[in-house]
């Protein structure tokens, strides 16, 4: 059975051949990277980056598409192992203390059953056993003015997107951003600002995707 089909096997959530044609980005390994590139002049972020292209009709987006709206966990942990093993190919990704899933808002996260960006981190656990962070950074509301404004207003506001709980847990740690697919990085972007305000000694950013606009 091939991957490419509605429905993924049972068992592996794609075949060798398919496995074996994912478009790696190798940008985990590369200084300045496009990934990195996004984020100059917005945000001060570590080493980062994506490991695999997403593009239109491709195994990544079933990937994806079966993880965030099929119930399928598998498909999660395998983007996590994915990254893992990419991280394990630089030292650009060592002593990280904290894996933090970009949150969903919470009714979201009710309506899907799970968090999918937790998930992956989960997989990232499995290969690297770097524990997972999901109890301070949090997805807000949007509130009525918020829902009013044009998108780019909004993106100007996009530091007020998420909330921080417990920040003294982040205090001096090293923290990795882990999120399903970056294209603007006006999410991540604004994660990240959040997140600084609990003054962790380093944030990198890892995404199982990039898009290629
Ligand atoms: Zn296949």
């Amino acid at each position: 059975m091939h991957c490419g089909s509605e429905e993924l096997p049972n068992q592996n959530v794609i075949c060798c051949t398919c496995y074996s044609q994912l478009p790696f980005t190798d940008f985990l390994q590369i200084e300045n990277n496009v990934v990195e590139k996004i984020f100059w002049g917005r945000v001060s972020l570590g080493a980062s980056g994506a490991a695999l292209f997403f593009t239109k009709n491709s195994i990544v987006q079933l990937l994806i598409f079966e993880l965030k709206y099929k119930q399928n966990k598998r498909a999660g942990w395998m983007l996590g192992h994915i990254i893992a093993e990419t991280m394990k190919l630089s030292n650009r990704f060592m002593h990280i203390d904290y894996l933090i899933p970009v949150p969903l808002r919470q009714k979201k996260e009710r309506i899907r059953g799970y968090n999918q960006t937790y998930i992956i981190c989960e997989g990232i656990a499995q290969v690297l056993a770097i524990p997972i962070e999901k109890r301070v950074l949090y997805k807000k509301k949007p509130s009525l003015t918020q829902t009013q404004k044009g998108r780019i207003e909004r993106g100007q506001n996009s530091n007020r997107l998420f909330s921080l709980k417990n920040t003294t847990a982040l205090f001096n740690k090293r923290l990795l951003l882990v999120d399903d697919v970056i294209t603007t990085g006006a999410t991540a972007e604004s994660a990240c600002l959040c997140l600084k305000q609990a003054r962790p000694a380093d944030i990198q950013f890892v995404a199982a995707a990039y898009t290629l606009t």
